[in-house]
């Protein structure tokens, strides 16, 4: 928006928020439950699932819509106990707002900021309970499935003890045992400006060892600018770009993606073909490789690009084992179609 634009939208804007806060008055989102006079208790979401478990005899305010808040509505009820409790979880959003506007509320100790509430930790806090908490039960750590066409990459990056600047997926995993192959991840499309950083500013031996990681459905996301930058401006010692191609969106829930080929409700679309696209920008050392099905070739290709001082991209594509079936059942279809 242009700044001429602008300064009359924020006036707009308060506007807007106080139409809101008001309509948020009379909503029938804010749930009021009348109980004992002597505890009432301000939450909201989950919270209140646990907390009306924990102290089934209070009062509740179940506050619907969290911003702008309904302060009038929250005030009266306040007044009507004896102490006014909030139950939130995480940072003091409520209990702040609510003291700043005024409203005579207590909040929980600070150790209860940290990780969810339950109806334990809920009781604990109403009976302003500060010792040390049992530690719970250490969980199974997630993988990758049996099978993954993830698991021969990482299994081979860590064998050739790469430095791996990775991306969000699946194959974050391979940040975790048994691979512990992958040194960064910050959000959708870093892998590659992280990795080109590192190639520029790590000694030599060290830069050379740097392979960036990124899955199919990231790279159309935001990695597609990463290798505009990689060939703009060239690291000295080259770089190895793997882009783990497994046909689909896996960790959300197997979207289609413009390098599938596929929309979203499965019609046939024109496909990003990424070695098409790697060649279209400069790059000429572009492959095409499943390390499953070819392992100690897969490992002969990356001995190779990181001994070069060439650029190169590395598609590693076999399709998730989640996916197999949905596709396939795709293709039948489709070929169904194409005999009528
Ligand atoms: S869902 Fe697919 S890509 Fe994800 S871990 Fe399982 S097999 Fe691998």
């Amino acid at each position: 928006m242009i700044p001429a634009y602008a300064r009359p939208a924020h006036r707009r804007l308060r506007k807007k928020l106080a139409d809101i806060q008001k309509w948020n008055e009379s909503s029938s989102l804010n749930v009021v439950i009348e109980g004992d006079s002597s505890l009432g208790i301000i939450t909201s979401g989950i919270s209140f699932v646990h907390a009306q478990e924990a102290a089934p005899q209070a009062g509740f305010f179940k506050v619907g819509m969290s911003y702008p808040l309904p302060l009038d509505k929250i005030r009266k009820f306040a007044e009507g106990y004896d102490c006014c409790m909030v139950i939130e979880e995480g940072d003091p959003y409520l209990v702040d707002s609510l003291r700043a506007a005024g409203i005579m509320v207590e909040g929980k100790a600070d150790m209860y900021r940290f990780n969810e509430l339950n109806v334990g930790r809920i009781k604990r806090i109403l009976a302003e309970d500060t010792s040390d908490e049992p530690v719970p039960p250490r969980g199974k750590p997630p993988q990758l499935c049996p099978g993954c066409p993830h698991r021969a990459v990482f299994e081979t990056l860590k064998e050739l003890d790469c430095i791996v600047t990775g991306d969000i997926g699946c194959y974050t995993l391979g940040v975790l045992p048994p691979f512990e192959a992958m040194d960064t991840c910050v959000c959708m499309g870093s892998s590659i400006g992280v990795g080109l950083g590192l190639r520029h500013v790590l000694p030599e031996k060290q830069a050379r060892r740097v392979v960036s990681v990124i899955g199919d459905s990231t790279f159309v996301h935001s990695g597609i600018t990463g290798v505009v930058e990689m060939v703009y401006n060239k690291p000295r010692q080259g770089h190895v770009l793997l882009i783990l191609d497994n046909s689909t969106t896996a960790m959300t829930g197997l979207q289609e993606h413009p390098g599938t080929g596929r929309t979203l409700d499965y019609q046939p679309t024109t496909k990003l073909v990424f070695e098409d696209l790697a060649g279209a920008i400069g790059i000429s050392r572009v492959f095409v490789i499943d390390p499953t099905k070819d392992k100690d070739g897969f490992r002969k290709l990356m001995e190779e690009s990181l001994d070069s001082r060439e650029l190169t991209v590395i598609i590693t594509r076999r399709p998730c084992m989640l996916a197999v079936r949905k596709q396939r059942q795709y293709e039948e279809r489709m070929g169904e179609n194409n005999k009528k």
